[in-house]
C-alpha cells in the first residue's frame, strides 16, 4: 500500500520506517526542511536505537522516502497519517491542535481519490470530527474517511513496540476505512498483535485513558515510597509484593523522581481539561497531575537535605538528563525542574548524559557538561542520579568516590544497592528506602 506520513518526528519517522519495513511504500513529510534534508542524507534527527539501520535499509529498498512537499506524497497515498505534535496549549493545559488543523488543511488540498486520513497524533475526543469537518469544507466532493489510530510506542524501544505491540487500536466509523486499516496492519497480525476496532471517539479516548492510567500507577508508587521512608519500609519490595499480583502487574511500579517526557505530562492535563469541559469530575487524574508536579521540588529538597540542609555554593553532579534512558528527548524531563530548583538554592550543576546533552543545552542554563560519569563527579559535593542509563549501573564506585569532594549519592532511580554503597563509604540516599539502608 502507499502511505504518506505527515510529521517525521519520534512517532512519524518510526511508524513510517516500520510500515516501509512491512513492505508498504512510505513517504515521510515534514515542514522542517533541515530535518528532511538530513534524512535524505541518511542523518537521523532523533536518537532511537535501531532507527538508523531501519531507515537506511528501507531507503535502499526504495520503500521509504522523504519530502517537504505534501503533493509528492498525498495524492497517490491510500492512507495519509497525521503524526504531528500536539503539545500543551500555553496557559490552559488543553492540547494545542494547530499542527493537526494545518496538516488537515494541507491534506485536503493535496488528496486525490478515496483517501483514509489517519490520526496518529494523541488528540482529544472529537478531533476526528474536526479533521473531517476541515477536509469536508475544503473539498465537499472528496471521497475520504477519517480514522483514529493512536500510537502507544515508547521512545527508546519504539521499533520493537511498533512491530510487536500489545495491541493496535483503530477507531473507524465506516467499513471501507476499516478494511484499508486492516490491510495496512495485516503484517502485524502475523506477529500476533491484536487489532482492536472501535468507533473513532472511543479510540481517541483510549489513548488518554492508557496514559493517565500509567501516570497514576507511577504516582501511586511514588506516594507509597514517601510513606515507606517515614515508616521504615522498602518501596522496591512493596512494589514487587504488589506487582506479583496479576491484577496489578509489575510494570510502572518503579518509584522515582516523578514522570516526565513528551506525553504523560501533557496528556494527563489534556484529559483533565477535556473532562472539565464536559462537566465530568476526574479527581484521580487531577490529583496525579498535582502530586507529580509537587514531586520535582520534593526531589530537589531531598538533595538539599542529603547535603546537610544547604547546597549554597556546592557543586552537584547530575547523572542523566533525558526523561528516561535510550532517548535524547528532554521534553518535560524531571531533570529540568530538579536542576532549576537546585540552582535557585545556590548550587552549581555539573551534568552528564550519554545522549541527551545537545538537547539539554536548549533547556538548561548555567550547567557545566562533563565528558563521562567520573568527570562529572569530579570535585562534587553530591552526586544525583536522575536517569537510569545502563552506563550508570555498573560504575566503579571506588573511582567515583575518589573523585568527589564529599561521598554523597542521591539515587532517584534506585539503581544501586544500599549495602554496596555503604561498604564503599557513601552517604547514600534513595527513593522509598528504609532510613538505615
Ligand atoms: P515530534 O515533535 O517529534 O514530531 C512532530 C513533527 O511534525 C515535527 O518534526 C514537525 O516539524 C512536524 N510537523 C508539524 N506540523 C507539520 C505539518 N503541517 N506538516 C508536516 N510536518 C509537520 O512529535 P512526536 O513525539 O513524534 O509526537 C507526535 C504525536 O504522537 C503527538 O501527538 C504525541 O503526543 C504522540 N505520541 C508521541 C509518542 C512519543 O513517545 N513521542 C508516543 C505516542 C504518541
Amino acid at each position: 500500500m502507499r502511505v504518506a506520513m505527515i510529521g517525521s518526528g519520534y512517532v512519524g519517522l518510526v511508524s513510517g520506517a516500520c510500515f516501509a519495513d512491512f513492505g508498504h511504500e512510505v513517504v515521510c513529510v515534514d515542514v522542517n526542511a533541515q530535518r528532511i534534508a538530513d534524512l535524505k542524507k541518511g542523518i537521523i534527527p532523533i536518537y532511537e536505537p535501531g532507527l538508523d539501520r531501519l531507515v537506511a535499509d528501507n531507503v535502499a529498498a526504495n520503500r521509504l522516502s522523504f519530502t517537504t512537499d505534501l503533493n509528492e506524497a498525498v495524492p497517490t497515498a491510500e492512507a495519509v497519517f497525521i503524526a504531528v505534535g500536539t503539545p500543551e496549549r500555553r496557559g490552559d493545559g488543553h492540547a494545542d491542535l494547530r499542527y493537526v488543523q494545518e496538516a488537515a488543511r494541507e491534506i485536503a488540498r493535496a488528496m486525490a481519490g478515496y483517501t483514509v486520513v489517519v490520526n496518529k497524533s494523541t488528540v482529544p475526543v472529537g478531533t476526528g470530527d474536526m479533521v473531517e469537518g476541515i477536509i469536508r469544507e475544503a473539498r465537499p466532493e472528496a471521497e475520504f474517511s477519517v480514522v483514529s489510530n493512536p500510537e502507544f510506542l515508547r521512545e527508546g524501544a519504539a521499533i520493537e513496540d511498533f512491530k510487536r505491540p500489545d495491541r493496535v487500536v483503530v477507531g473507524a466509523n465506516d467499513e471501507r476505512a476499516k478494511q484499508v486499516m486492516a490491510e495496512l496492519y495485516r503484517p502485524l497480525s502475523l506477529n500476533a498483535a491484536p487489532v482492536l476496532f472501535t468507533d473513532r471517539r472511543t479510540a481517541e479516548l483510549t489513548k488518554y485513558a492508557a496514559n493517565a492510567f500509567l501516570a497514576t500507577k507511577i504516582t501511586f508508587i511514588n506516594e507509597i515510597a514517601d510513606l515507606c521512608e517515614e515508616v521504615g519500609a522498602d518501596v522496591q519490595l512493596v512494589a514487587r509484593g504488589i506487582g506479583m499480583d496479576k491484577r496489578i502487574g509489575p510494570k510502572f511500579l518503579n518509584a522515582g523522581p516523578g514522570y516526565g517526557g513528551s506525553c504523560f505530562p501533557k496528556d494527563t492535563k489534556a484529559l483533565m481539561r477535556s473532562a472539565q469541559d464536559y462537566g465530568v469530575a476526574m479527581r484521580i487524574v487531577e490529583s496525579v497531575v498535582a502530586v507529580n508536579d509537587a514531586r520535582k521540588t520534593a526531589m530537589a529538597r531531598k538533595v538539599v537535605k542529603a547535603c546537610g540542609g544547604s547546597v549554597q555554593g556546592k557543586t552537584i553532579a547530575v547523572l542523566g538528563l533525558t526523561f528516561k534512558p535510550n532517548t535524547d528527548d528532554m521534553r518535560d524531563s524531571p531533570a529540568i525542574s530538579i536542576i532549576g530548583a537546585l540552582q535557585r538554592a545556590g548550587a552549581r550543576i555539573r551534568a552528564f548524559d550519554p545522549v541527551g546533552m545537545e538537547q539539554a543545552k536548549k533547556e538548561l542554563t548555567d550547567v557545566a557538561y562533563a565528558t563521562d560519569a567520573y568527570d562529572c563527579a569530579h570535585g562534587a559535593d553530591a552526586l544525583v542520579l536522575i536517569t537510569e542509563w545502563d552506563a550508570f549501573r555498573a560504575l566503579d564506585l571506588a573511582r567515583l568516590k575518589q573523585r568527589m569532594a564529599a561521598p554523597v549519592v542521591v539515587d532517584l532511580r534506585n539503581v544501586y544497592r544500599a549495602e554496596e554503597m555503604a561498604r564503599h563509604g557513601f552517604d547514600y540516599v534513595r527513593v522509598g528506602g528504609r532510613p538505615h539502608l
